[in-house]
C-alpha cells in the first residue's frame, strides 16, 4: 500500500502554510464546536483559539444527524461566514464534506476536509478527495477495523492526494458505559503501519465532557501527532454534541495539558 511504511519510511507532514501543519514531532491542537451555529459562536470560538495558542478550528456546517430532525448545519453559507472570521485571525479551517458535490463548493473555505467516521467507507467520496490539492482528514468508521481506515486512505492517496490525515475516533463496541470505545491501541499501530500523521478524537471516542481530557492525554502518550475535541462557550446549550463538549476554561486547560504531556513524551 501507498499509506504503508514499507512504501514510504519518512513520516509525512501536513504543512497547511502560515506555519500551520499536522505532522509528526510536533502537537496539533484542533478544537471547536460540534456544529457551527451563528456568527457570534464563530467569533467567540476563534477568539478562544487565538488567546490559547490553537491555530486549527474543527466545526460541522453539513452535519451527518443519526435523525433526519436533529440539527443538519448551517451549510455553506455558514461555512463562508466561518472562512471569513477565521482567517482573518489566521485559524485554518477543518470541517466535515458529506458528499462529492460539496467537494468544489467548499474548496475555497477549508484547510482540511474531514471525512466522518459515517462515511469513512464512501469510496467514491473518497475517490473525489483524492484528486483535490487540500489536506483531507479520515475517520476512523464507526464500526471499521484499523485495516479498513487504512485502505480508506488509500482511495484517496492512490488518487493523487497525498495530504492525509487519520483520525482514530472511538468504535462500536457491546459497553454502552461510553459513547464509543476510543481505540488507543490504534494509535502506535497505525503509526507503525503508515508513514501518516494520525490524530485522536476524545470527545467522541468517549462521549462524557468529564473524561475528554484524560482521555486526550492517554491518547497523547499513546503516541498521537494531534488531538481534535469539541468546545463550546456555553456546551450545555450547544445544538449538537454537548455532552462531550468542553466549556473555554477546560479547553485552555487541556490545551495547556497537552501540550505539557507532549513535552514529556
Ligand atoms: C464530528 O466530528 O462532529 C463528527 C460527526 O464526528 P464522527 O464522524 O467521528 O462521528
Ligand atoms: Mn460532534
Amino acid at each position: 500500500k501507498l499509506v504503508s511504511k514499507k512504501w514510504k519510511a519518512k513520516p509525512t507532514a501536513i504543512d497547511l502554510g502560515d506555519n500551520v501543519a499536522i505532522k509528526d514531532g510536533e502537537m496539533a491542537i484542533i478544537t471547536g464546536p460540534c456544529s457551527i451555529e451563528s456568527e457570534e459562536q464563530i467569533r467567540a470560538v476563534v477568539d478562544h483559539c487565538v488567546e490559547n495558542g490553537i491555530k486549527m478550528m474543527r466545526g460541522g456546517v453539513f452535519k451527518p444527524r443519526s435523525s433526519p430532525y436533529a440539527f443538519r448545519g448551517l451549510g455553506l453559507e455558514g461555512l463562508k461566514l466561518w472562512y471569513e472570521i477565521a482567517h482573518e485571525a489566521g485559524i485554518k479551517i477543518v470541517t466535515e464534506v458529506m458528499q462529492t458535490s460539496q467537494i468544489e463548493e467548499m474548496y475555497p473555505y477549508v484547510d482540511v476536509y474531514q471525512v466522518g467516521a459515517r462515511n469513512s467507507q464512501n469510496f467514491n467520496l473518497l475517490d473525489g478527495l483524492g484528486t483535490v490539492d487540500k489536506a483531507v482528514m479520515i475517520k476512523r468508521g464507526i464500526s471499521g477495523t484499523i485495516e479498513e481506515l487504512l485502505q480508506s486512505a488509500e482511495y484517496v492517496f492512490s488518487g493523487g492526494n497525498e495530504k492525509l490525515i487519520l483520525c482514530e475516533r472511538g468504535i462500536r463496541t457491546y459497553e454502552k458505559a461510553s459513547r464509543n470505545t476510543l481505540d488507543l491501541n490504534a494509535v502506535p499501530i497505525l503509526k507503525e503501519k503508515s508513514h501518516l500523521p494520525v490524530i485522536v478524537d476524545p470527545s467522541h471516542g468517549i462521549g462524557l465532557r468529564a473524561f475528554v481530557p484524560q482521555m486526550a492525554l492517554a491518547g497523547v502518550m499513546a503516541g498521537a501527532d494531534g488531538v481534535i475535541y469539541e468546545s463550546h462557550a456555553t456546551p450545555e446549550k450547544a445544538f449538537s454534541d454537548g455532552q462531550q463538549t468542553l466549556d473555554f476554561e477546560q479547553s485552555a486547560r487541556l490545551a495547556s495539558w497537552i501540550r505539557e504531556s507532549f513535552s514529556m513524551r
